[in-house]
């Protein structure tokens, strides 16, 4: 556990024969509802394998067990630890011993320890017929035994939980989390897992799923980048790579992170409830300056915006005529408009703003970043928001200022990653659908 920025996990491994639940970290609706997403109802579960007794793993096992009968396979230090968590009559447990291997119907689970700071926790080689799964989340470093156990599967399932960088420079987390994070028995960085994907090459490995991300220090786009070009140089261009993202944010939501469907047999990933799977596939992406042609696109993706309550002030549509006199306000060289191409639509804008009107402000200015809805999770809000770090300078701008409301969490994340850091709250001082809301000033100099 991270902190209460972190999400859950559960995980669905099925073969036609047989489904098997790892980890329980979401509401017990949830995962049922995420189930049923996958086709699969509670009671076809055939076991629930744990692989450690953190609150991200096994939240949601206390309301699921006593609803449903379902087997719990552990060790019995995990059991142990689990039964405080409400499960004390739990009547089906499955104990096996770390390091062991027994079947769930027709897929043969081997378990292994992998070092992370809880009382036994444990790694998975799934096989069925003669496809291989790993599966490894909350490890500090990879042990020989655990590499050695994962040369026989085809896919892996492994945490990039954090960017070294961002972790290190993180504001919020106090210096002892970081190196609880960090260490022996912590989390695998973005690079970490990345050098143990590349121990297991060339090896029988097709394709990599990513997770477990921290949601204040890492993103889908580092995690993937981190690895790829790993795998390039290693001449392994060929292998898949998935990052399994949230794909909202609310609370609700937050507990939970991947729910991911592996069908062993027919080797199919499948796209499922809230979550879905992020191809590596890198988007191109062209900054200019905006014309007036593109204020019909430009007022689009706002009102997208506005309608979805959380990521602008405004409250009401806007038109093309009624902005119309905002656009011609900006200019190239003082506070711009700037458009993001790609694939030949408009994927979103930035637009800078007067902060204050005295001289004293000059240099400091406001920016909006709005992303269109279609094209979220393609790096566009932070390609932005770097060409307003790069180019800032060069308008006479030495401060970059972000308003955002508290609750807009994706945007305080993409406003994170760029390096702004928070530098005030101003409390309750919006209203919207009556709700006080907070407002964040999100800054950095450039
Ligand atoms: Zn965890
Ligand atoms: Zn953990």
């Amino acid at each position: 556990m991270l902190g209460s920025g972190s999400a859950g996990n559960s995980a669905l491994v099925s073969t036609s024969h047989c489904h098997i639940l790892i980890d329980g970290g979401l509401s017990a609706r949830q995962i049922v509802v995420r189930l049923e997403q996958c086709g699969v109802a509670p009671e076809q579960l055939d076991g629930l394998l744990l692989t450690h007794e953190h609150g991200d793993h096994v939240c949601g096992l206390e309301v699921l067990c006593r609803k449903f009968a379902i087997p719990i396979y552990c060790n019995s230090q995990t059991a142990e630890a689990i039964r405080c968590f409400g499960l004390g009559e739990h009547k089906n447990w499955r104990i096996f011993r770390t390091g062991g291997e027994f079947t769930i119907c027709d897929v043969l689970v081997q378990s292994f320890p992998v070092p992370h700071d809880a009382v036994e926790p444990v790694g998975y080689a799934f096989h069925a017929g003669n496809r291989g799964l790993g599966f490894i989340t909350d490890l500090g470093f990879p042990t020989k035994m655990l590499i050695e156990r994962l040369r026989e599967v085809h896919t892996l399932v492994i945490e990039t939980n954090h960017d070294e960088k961002l972790l290190q420079s993180d504001p919020h987390r106090p210096w002892p989390v970081k190196q609880r994070i960090m260490s022996r028995h912590g989390h695998l960085s973005n690079a970490a897992a990345a050098s143990v994907i590349e121990q297991l090459l060339p090896g029988k490995i097709e394709r990599v799923v990513l997770g477990h991300l921290s949601r204040d220090c890492n993103t889908p786009e580092l995690a993937i980048s981190a690895v790829r070009p790993q795998m390039e140089r290693a001449g392994r261009a060929d292998l898949e790579i998935f990052c399994a993202i949230t794909r909202r944010f609310s609370t609700d939501v937050r507990k939970c992170a991947l729910l991911l469907q592996w069908s062993m047999t027919a080797g199919l990933l499948k796209e499922s409830g809230e979550h879905r799977w992020s191809q590596t596939a890198a988007t191109k992406i062209r900054i200019r300056d905006a014309t007036e042609a593109d204020l019909p696109a430009i007022v689009e993706i706002h009102n997208a915006a506005i309608a979805s309550g959380s990521s602008t002030a405004q409250l009401d549509p806007v038109t093309v005529e009624g902005r119309r006199e905002w656009f011609r306000a900006h200019s190239p060289a003082q506070y711009p408009i700037w458009v993001a191409d790609l694939d030949s639509a408009i994927g979103g804008w930035l637009s800078f703003r007067e902060f204050l009107p005295r001289c004293a402000y000059r240099g400091t200015v406001e920016l909006s970043v709005y992303v269109s809805e279609q094209f979220r999770r393609r790096g566009v809000g932070r390609k932005l928001l770097q060409e307003a770090i790069a180019r800032g300078p060069q308008l006479g701008m030495h401060s970059l200022v972000g308003l955002i409301f508290g609750h807009n969490e994706p945007s305080i994340a993409l406003f994170r990653v760029a390096g702004f850091e928070r530098w005030g709250l101003l409390p309750g001082v919006a209203r919207v659908n009556q709700s006080p809301r907070n407002l964040t000033i999100f800054g950095r100099h450039v």
